[in-house]
């Protein structure tokens, strides 16, 4: 049990987390709170907080916290961070943070890839079922923003990044969803250990009264919580998916025809949090009407445009090798593949399979270009570029009536955007003028 009361507390990271952990510390009767932050220009959106900018590891060890807590973008085990605690001081994150002061009931959710769209469709469901529920966490407010409004939610829908679970002390969640694994994060965590015991610290303190929701296949052995598995390539688990169809038992449970739901990736996450709902207490008939009238947020899959017979499809979100492969996996036409961007260092060798069946032509752009070149163009025909506007001309060029054009980049977008949203803008003008529409 962490307690703030009458405590010296220091928060590092000036962000909308840090802010909302300062303001939860000082509400629960913490004798101080000083926010620290390691960039000189930092700024404080509060300026009722005590903030200081330009933090080095002396005013670390000088304000002598009694309990650090870091936000979730900071690294755990990083000097700057572990000074903060040079005096025995705890150090844990926000989430543990709101965790201890959030009354109502978490449903946690983690994996490489799906995490929001979960997390925004279980969030959709609970509401359609006439429950209070906030979408927070990764995605949303941070958890100690909402154990500060003026009537918490029944529930939390918390999406949890690795870093997030590096620092947990008693988190425990009702439910904790698993979607899938794949190695990411490879800039930050030394081994893909490393990343995996991160997330799955998420299990830690559940126990036989808890439902753990996890994909079929993936490898978590000696759970304590209950399990239940789900899968769209296997049907070993409780549902499953045949055509469009959600499997139960041998019987349709649900079909997705007709739903922007209706992908295989898609479907997974539709499982995953159509066993959640349930577990505490949804009825079928209102997650299943729930889930017609739900669509993911943007740049998931996302339809651009749809002339002469190409559909162009915006997955700006992909920033990993595994979200490229499970939107390639979905796609039932002919693919004319764009990707590219940074190099954080993964792997593009295991898709090449996947490519040589399904791809028409790869559009490959950006800093990995030349890896994606050498990657894709033995299994399947490959047109490098520079630029997302000149991968769209190129796409255009090699589409045929029936494909579909899919912009799944597969690694982050920082050697030529700001993120993910500013290219799949890029994207989507290109799109429209290149197809004047
Ligand atoms: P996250 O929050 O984990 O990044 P998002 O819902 O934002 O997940 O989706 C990120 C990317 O992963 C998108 O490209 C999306 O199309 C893809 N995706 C969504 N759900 C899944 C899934 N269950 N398995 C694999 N990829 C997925």
């Amino acid at each position: 049990m962490i307690t703030v009361s009458n405590k010296k507390i220091a928060v590092l990271g000036c962000g909308r987390s840090g802010v909302a952990a300062a303001r939860l510390a000082l509400a629960q009767g913490a004798k101080e709170v000083c926010i620290f932050d390691a960039a000189p220009a930092a700024t404080c959106k509060d300026e009722t907080l005590t903030f200081v900018p330009g933090a080095t590891e002396e005013h670390a060890r000088a304000y002598a916290a009694d309990l650090v807590v870091i936000s979730p973008g900071i690294e755990a085990d990083i000097p700057w961070t572990l000074s903060f605690g040079a005096a025995g001081a705890p150090i844990i994150g926000e989430t543990e943070l709101g965790y201890q002061f959030f009354k109502g009931r978490i449903i946690a959710i983690t994996g490489t890839n799906g995490k929001t769209t979960t997390t925004a469709l279980i969030e959709h469901i609970l509401t359609e079922a006439g429950k209070t529920a906030k979408a927070c966490g990764n995605f949303g407010f941070p958890l100690s923003e909402v154990c500060l409004m003026d009537e918490q939610p029944e529930f939390a829908v918390l999406e949890v990044s690795s870093f997030q679970m590096e620092t947990i002390v008693d988190f425990k969640p009702e439910v904790g969803i698993w979607l899938n694994f794949a190695p990411d994060h490879m800039d930050r965590y030394k081994k893909v250990e490393d990343y995996y015991n991160a997330k799955r610290a998420m299990f830690r303190n559940m126990d036989g009264t808890q439902l753990a929701i996890v994909r079929e296949g993936e490898e978590l052995p000696g759970l304590a919580p209950r399990r239940a598995g789900f899968s769209s390539v296997v049907a070993t688990g409780q549902l499953s998916y045949a055509g469009t169809s959600i499997m139960e038992n041998g019987a349709e449970l649900m079909n997705l025809a007709g739903t922007t739901m209706v992908q295989a990736h898609n479907a997974e996450n539709v499982m995953a949090a159509t066993l959640a709902c349930r577990a505490v207490g949804i009825a079928d008939e209102t997650i299943i009407e729930a889930v017609r009238d739900f669509g993911p947020p943007h740049f998931r899959c996302e339809m651009t445009a749809e002339k002469d017979g190409i559909l162009w499809l915006n997955d700006s979100k992909s920033t990993n090798l595994h979200s490229t492969e499970a939107a390639v996996r979905s796609q039932t036409r002919p693919i004319v593949l764009i990707a590219g961007g940074k190099d954080k260092g993964l792997d593009y060798t295991a898709i090449s399979p996947m490519l040589a069946q399904k791809a028409r032509c790869c559009i490959v752009f950006g800093q990995i270009a030349d890896q994606l070149e050498a990657t894709f163009a033995p299994v399947c025909k490959t047109v490098k570029v520079q630029t997302v506007e000149e991968a769209v001309s190129a796409a255009a060029a090699e589409a045929q009536s029936g494909d579909v054009v899919l912009f799944s980049p597969g690694t982050s977008s920082f050697d030529q955007f700001t993120g993910y949203v500013q290219r799949g803008n890029c994207f989507k003008d290109a799109v429209m003028k290149t197809l004047s529409l």
